[in-house]
């Protein structure tokens, strides 16, 4: 485990907090960014075809036969399990800010979890991700909303960025976690698409033999399946897929600040509801390796409250959580926006 200091975008961020100086060098919001150097005007088929056929494939649950309560419920239980404890927990308290460890069993398999959400390999989501700490609303950010709302949202996946994928994007961002083969192994040739429609398919068998039990005729397990695959897979990936953007583009746009940051990152109650604590996003970018988002009583952070869980059950370890003083600094700096 390296030193936080090693990791770019974990460093100088409380000393960011409470400098004096900070205003000086925050960008307002209507600074205007370019799109970062290694960006093309080529589009990235790959992730724009797969944006495409999957709100598309959302829109299957428009059809009546394919409704399902059980359906809806897993597009909320799937975002706790898939993006709260895959994207949130593993890939960027875990991974990306080592606010925690966990045993690599459940570390891989929370991991497996993010992959689920089809938002890349664990190991490029971190490297993008510490980037953007690194530079936060000034050039490279990959995704500030400082270019524009949508670049900031999805824009920035439609586009070829040169620089993603180099030896040295790997190397600077992420060299102690490709150590490990399981992340190795998941970033070549684009091996974590076949995780996922494993999952889909599982999702489809899971609910066609439940339908079939249930129905006691085949037609019963295919319309099951169906809603599964529909409500569970797609719909539950398109919404993940916009509540974790949102955080790169809403919170970097509207709500309240705790902490003068050297960006324009807020706390957002919309985002931080609906994103299981991630929407108190002004809160992450002062302290970025504190492993809870929420600093207020009011600023519920449900991924926090399983790390606790996991951490009172001993699974989880060297959990970073709030200091007094940071939460003290915080509450004298209240800003609202
Ligand atoms: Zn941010
Ligand atoms: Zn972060």
């Amino acid at each position: 485990m390296p030193d936080s200091s090693d990791i770019p975008g974990n460093d100088g961020m409380t000393e960011a907090a409470i400098g004096p100086s900070v205003a000086e060098v925050v960008p307002s919001k209507r600074t205007r960014l370019s799109r970062p150097p290694g960006v093309t005007r080529q589009f990235f088929w790959t992730y724009l075809g797969g944006f495409v056929v999957l709100h598309l494939l959302a829109l299957l649950a428009l059809v009546p036969w394919l409704f399902s309560w059980t359906g809806v419920a897993s597009v909320f239980v799937g975002n706790l399990v898939f993006g709260a404890l895959g994207i949130n927990l593993a890939y960027h308290r875990l991974l990306t800010h080592n606010g925690l460890t966990l045993p690599k069993w459940l570390e891989h398999l929370f991991a497996i979890l993010g992959v689920c959400c089809l938002q890349d390999a664990p190991a490029r989501w971190v490297a993008i991700h510490r980037m953007h700490h690194q530079h936060s609303d000034q050039e490279p950010d990959p995704h500030s909303p400082l270019v524009d709302f949508f670049w900031g949202h999805m824009g920035w996946l439609m586009y070829q960025n040169k620089y993603f994928g180099t030896p040295d994007f790997y190397d600077r961002y992420v060299r102690e976690i490709l150590k490990d083969p399981f992340y190795l192994r998941l970033e070549r040739d684009f091996r974590y698409l076949s995780v996922y429609l494993a999952h889909a398919v599982l999702f489809y068998l899971a609910g066609f033999v439940i339908g079939w039990w249930m129905a006691g005729e085949l037609l019963g397990g295919i319309q099951f399946g169906a809603s599964l695959l529909v409500w569970g897979v797609f719909v539950r990936t398109v919404y993940v897929w916009h509540i974790t953007w949102a955080v790169n583009s809403v919170t970097h746009r509207w709500g309240y600040r705790n902490y003068d940051v050297s960006d324009q990152s807020r706390n957002n109650w919309i985002i931080g509801l609906t994103n299981n604590g991630e929407g108190w996003h002004n809160n992450h970018h002062a302290f970025p390796r504190c492993a809870a988002h929420g600093h207020k009583w009011w600023e519920l952070d449900l991924t926090y409250i399983l790390i606790l869980l996991l951490e009172r059950l001993g699974l989880a370890k060297n959990v970073v959580h709030p200091t007094t003083e940071q939460l003290r600094i915080g509450a004298k700096r209240t800003d609202p926006v």
